[in-house]
């Protein structure tokens, strides 16, 4: 390929909305041009990052015994009305109407279509297991399009659902697709680490997320170094040792008036913030719950839908708090609120306080010295907060690190969720009708054309695994109205063809300068330097991308196919 036969437009500045390398760079190096907030365009260099990619995916899921489909991404409401998802998926969901006024859905993922698919198909043990997937473009109405292709309005994936006769062999798929994914991110040439997560309202709560360690990366991951323990920090567990001493003093009242920050209340009266029990309203299913956590964390809602066994939990409005504790939400405390029978839980890192400040139900008033064994009716302590740097493993009770992560795959068991609201059942060898066992796996296709970037890249522009490059060579041709140079690049290009490698020869009358940054800025594998003055010294220059100038080797052109060959 022709640099001038193609459409490869650089910029020489970074777009004002991207915040993270990636992001800018996606734009700089032409690979995509933005559409609209959260909507991009994929130019020719990123779609044939894109089709690699894809190439790899379809490759691993094949080979893992899963077969490709396509399912129309315009969906209708019956069948996420199935599931209650129609209501469910809130604002998130794109939704439009046809002509005949039937609601439909852009689809954010598929797991109701590809259920009625299987419901009409499945009847016999013996068609056991299916599993199938697609790549296709998903829409989500994010409330904020950041970061790139991180977080847009529309997206490439690979979503796979699996269906099995029990739960055995659904582990089986399982740990299957986990390995598969494992392949697929080192062949794309990306760092990813799978870390155990949450599996929310996806039925069973075994779920793996792959995540490609990044400081731009928006989830937090909580690793222990000790037992190699990787999970996001909602699901991450911690444990704890008794930290506070016994105070005996009498419960005081404090008035706490302009004092609006745990540190201000603390100062007020003299103590550490440590002292601080931090405590809030929740609705769980409908019930008031009032949550007390140490001062200076935050309650893991994942955690307390756990602990409580609630199918959701939310913040208590303003009126509600209210109403529970006889307070505005900073005075808020577990020490005799106004309904008395309201169940309070606390994180275990409050076990045993004592000497502690915790609002006193009345604005702008304090209570300390509370004890809480003594003080309040706690009717339960569990690990309730989101873990952070420094925490205790509870596997090996060494120190968790947090490090940040960008999610690029998951990995679900969904158990029968699914085929029980369609019914996916099949005979077994006795006739008898049960339901298959699914699950469903994603990778994020263009999101982890993003996150390649992000992992690969230095301050004069992307370096490019040599699997999922544009192209894997740049052959810099310095002077193209030159006849002899022209020739040896072409016949260059024709030789690496030959030899199967992804060249492009930049044929451009530009100066050498422009060409470099240009070639460096897009990040090509190997750069070789063809020009009059190279020629008459002895050869071409041959150069990777993730080497300095000093690494620059000078080869005969004879040798030259053989030398890029063996720099990929
Ligand atoms: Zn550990």
């Amino acid at each position: 390929m022709k640099w001038t036969k193609t459409l490869i437009q650089t910029l020489r500045d970074n777009p004002q909305d991207a915040e993270i390398d990636s992001h800018k760079l996606l734009m700089r190096a032409g690979i995509c041009r933005k559409t609209a907030a959260g909507l991009f365009t994929f130019m020719p260099l990123g779609m044939r990052s894109l089709k690699k990619i894809e190439q790899i995916v379809r490759e691993e899921m094949d080979a893992a015994g899963a077969s490709e489909i396509l399912m129309p991404a315009l969906q209708p409401s019956e069948l996420w009305r199935k599931t209650g998802r129609w209501d469910a998926m809130g604002a998130n969901m794109f939704r439009l109407k046809d002509r005949a006024e039937r609601d439909m859905a852009m689809g954010p993922t598929a797991e109701e279509e590809v259920t009625d698919l299987m419901t009409n198909i499945i009847s016999s043990y013996r068609q056991l297991p299916l599993n199938v997937y697609q790549i296709q473009t998903k829409f989500r109405d994010e409330t904020r399009p950041r970061f790139g292709l991180m977080r847009s309005k529309e997206f490439i994936m690979k979503d796979g659902y699996s269906f099995d006769v029990d739960a055995e062999a659904a582990d089986k798929t399982y740990w299957t697709m986990y390995r598969a994914y494992e392949r697929i991110f080192a062949r794309c040439g990306l760092k990813a680490t799978p870390v155990q997560a949450d599996g929310g309202d996806m039925g069973d709560s075994m779920t793996h997320e792959f995540h490609a360690l990044a400081d731009a990366g928006e989830d937090a991951i909580a690793f222990c170094d000790g037992c190699g323990y990787a999970a996001n920090t909602e699901k991450a567990e911690r444990v704890c040792n008794p930290v506070f001493g016994k105070v005996d003093a009498p419960v005081e009242e404090v008035h706490t008036p302009n004092a609006k920050t745990i540190d201000q209340v603390a100062a007020f009266m003299g103590l550490d913030g440590s002292a601080f029990v931090k405590s809030l309203v929740y609705l769980a299913d409908g019930e008031p719950v009032m949550v007390c956590v140490p001062g200076d964390r935050d309650v893991n809602e994942v955690k307390l839908r756990r602990y409580l066994g609630a199918k959701s939990v939310t913040l208590a409005d303003y009126a509600l708090v209210r109403d529970v504790s006889g307070a505005g939400v900073g005075s808020v405390g577990p020490v005799k609120p106004l309904k008395a029978d309201v169940r309070i839980v606390a994180d275990i890192g409050l076990k045993g306080a004592s000497g502690c400040i915790v609002g006193a139900n009345k604005d702008d008033y304090h209570l300390k010295n509370v004890d809480l064994d003594r003080d309040a009716k706690i009717a339960g302590y569990a690990d309730l907060v989101i873990v952070r740097e420094g925490d205790v493993c509870a596997k090996c009770g060494k120190k968790i690190t947090i490090r940040r992560g960008i999610e690029v795959g998951q990995v679900f068991k969904l158990g029968t969720k699914y085929t029980k609201a369609f019914n996916t059942v099949y005979k077994d060898e006795n006739a008898a009708e049960t339901l298959c066992v699914m699950g469903c796996y994603g990778v994020g296709v263009s999101r982890t054309l993003q996150a390649v970037i992000e992992q690969s890249h230095d301050k004069d522009g992307i370096i490019w695994p040599s699997s999922v490059a544009p192209y894997q060579v740049v052959i810099e041709n310095l002077d193209p109205s030159v006849e002899e140079v022209t020739k040896v690049a072409d016949e260059l290009e024709a030789e690496l063809v030959r030899r199967g490698v992804d060249v492009i020869v930049d044929d451009r009358e530009e100066r050498p300068g422009v060409k470099f940054k240009d070639a460096d800025l897009i990040g090509f594998p190997v750069r070789v330097v063809v020009g009059a003055k190279g020629l008459a010294g002895g050869g071409v220059e041959v150069k990777r991308r993730d080497e300095d100038k000093s690494k620059t080797r000078i080869v005969p052109v004879a040798d030259a196919a053989a030398e890029i060959v063996r720099s990929l």
